[in-house]
């Protein structure tokens, strides 16, 4: 049984017992492997003061001696991808490739903060009033913080912490208490990369930790990811106190597929986005929306290419989609199936009866299904599921199809699969959504763009990394500044003005 704890000050927490702990599940198995501690306003306070003691010294670090760290960084996350993908299969379930991928896409985020010298460029304007330059500069804010979900344990704070750590701010990290251990390996290699003690800390736990976090006066901003109700909680809590506060929520996305599509395309892209993960990705497709008359051929098709998939444990590299987060979480999704039919819906396949192959019973298995003929009152199309569930709703014309999306309270991400250019320009135009492919079903941006979405999927102002996440975890300083020549004309009390 391993036992997870705290990373303050650059080691493991030394500080006495943790007064409550949680259980970290195999969800393959369904057994307990471990226990991780929970923090409480102590240990989260503890971190705190490591990360505002470290923080003076890291941030005179010149930016060249920062880089090198993200650059010493970046080569032990290549090195260590596959252990970090077997830390997150055995405490997430996702299979062995999907982990890889959201390492691989972390690390994109490491690499775009490795130019961080480039990002913090200032502008200089010279001799804007006679004999006066004026500059602005991007300064650090202090102790940032992230509070982060259990379905990327790697990518999510990795969206994060690269760029507020070389924008030379500390970082303390909240990750979820239910994949905790990514979360601490990463903290080991940030050392072995050479980033000071106190730099970045971890503090596990759940709502206590977080509530002590919000709390913190030194604690100057928050990144959150995670669900909607959590994520408008942190960022009320969190502004009210002051702090900057990003935080990204929950999500519905929609997959508007026209009839000129290539439904094989579709289908594929359909199944790829819905059931990667078994549906626990914030960008996952959970809504098919068919435009008449392509949805008789969709929906078998999807049928014909889910009944194929092989559901099965991390450890089996055919595997290609896993168990569900917890016991719990798989029976509310399942649940989903029973509601949605009895609303109306027609279920055209039914994962509870899919072969899982090389699983253990008591994992928490449950099969793909979709959902056909959903309507937006149903239960499980105006929830977030969050599970291999995915839901067709038809409507008979692209204005139908545009109204479904954009009356949605979420706005993540969406799709279109179409060969009509003017309509995926006009969808691009029209829809409210933050992240929109076209015939891409799972468009997260590249790590220089940013990342988020729109309406309830986001809370506050900012996306997460990209130059946006520059600007999160950066002030701005405007300077404006003479050096005395022979000219200078003596006092004015009138307020400047420029000549
Ligand atoms: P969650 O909201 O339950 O937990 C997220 C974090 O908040 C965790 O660290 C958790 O410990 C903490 N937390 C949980 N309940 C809390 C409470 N009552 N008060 C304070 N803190 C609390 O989310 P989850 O189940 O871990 O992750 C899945 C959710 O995250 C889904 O809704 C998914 O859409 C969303 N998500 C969104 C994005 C995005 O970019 N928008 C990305 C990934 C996940």
């Amino acid at each position: 049984m391993k036992h997870v704890t705290h990373w303050i000050g650059g080691k493991p927490w030394t500080g006495g017992q943790a007064e409550h702990h949680g259980d970290i599940y195999n969800p393959a198995t369904g057994q307990v492997s471990g226990t991780v501690d929970f923090a409480g306003p102590a240990e989260v306070a503890a971190a705190v003061q490591a990360a505002a003691g470290a923080f003076a010294a890291w941030r005179a670090t010149s930016l060249v001696k920062r880089t090198a760290v993200l650059f010493a960084f970046r080569e032990l996350l290549r090195a260590r991808q596959a252990d970090i993908a077997a830390l997150i299969s055995a405490e997430h379930g996702k299979v062995a490739s999907d982990a890889a991928g959201e390492v691989a896409r972390g690390l994109e985020v490491v690499e775009f903060a490795c130019g961080i010298p480039h990002l913090l460029k200032g502008g200089f304007s010279e001799n804007v009033s006679s004999g006066v330059d004026a500059y602005s500069i991007r300064q650090p804010l202090g102790v940032v913080a992230g509070i982060t979900p259990f379905n990327f344990p790697a990518m999510v704070p990795m969206w994060m912490f690269p760029i507020a750590i070389a924008c030379g701010n500390a970082f303390v990290l909240k990750p979820s208490e239910k994949d905790p251990s990514a979360s601490v390996l990463l903290a080991e290699l940030l050392a072995e990369a050479g980033l000071p003690d106190g730099v970045f800390n971890v503090v596990h736990g759940s709502k206590p930790a977080v509530d002590a976090v919000l709390a913190h006066p030194d604690v100057r901003a928050v990144s959150f990811v995670g669900s909607t109700p959590v994520a408008r909680y942190v960022w009320q809590t969190g502004s009210a106190a002051g702090k900057r506060v990003q935080a990204l929520g929950g999500a519905k996305n929609h997959m508007v597929v026209l009839p000129d599509a290539d439904l094989d395309l579709a289908a594929d892209a359909a199944v790829s986005a819905g059931f990667g993960s078994a549906g626990e990705r914030c960008m996952a497709i959970s809504v098919l929306v068919a435009v008449d008359p392509a949805g008789d051929e969709l929906v078998a098709k999807i049928a014909e290419r889910v009944a194929r998939l092989r559901v099965g444990p991390g450890t089996d590299e055919r595997a290609e989609m896993g168990p569900l987060v917890t016991a719990a979480h798989r029976d509310k999704v399942a649940g989903y199936l029973d509601s949605g039919v009895r609303k109306g819906a027609v279920l055209a396949v039914d994962g509870r009866g899919h072969p899982v192959t090389g699983g253990a019973a008591e994992g928490f298995w449950l099969g793909p299904s979709v959902l056909d003929h959903v309507t937006p009152p149903m239960s499980c199309y105006a929830d977030e599921i969050f599970g291999p569930v995915l839901s067709v709703v038809r409507v008979p014309t692209y204005d139908d199809a545009l109204g479904v999306v954009n009356a949605n309270p979420y706005g993540n991400g969406t799709a279109i699969f179409t060969n009509d250019g003017g309509a995926a320009r006009r969808f691009t135009s029209e829809v409210e959504v933050g992240m929109v492919g076209i015939n891409v079903p799972i468009p997260v941006p590249m790590a220089f763009y940013s990342f988020g979405g729109w309406k309830s999927s986001l809370f506050g102002d900012t996306h997460v990394h990209g130059t946006e996440g520059v600007h999160f975890y950066t002030r701005g300083k405007a300077v404006t500044s003479r050096w005395l020549d022979p000219s200078h004309g003596g006092v004015n009390l009138g307020f400047p003005v420029n000549g």
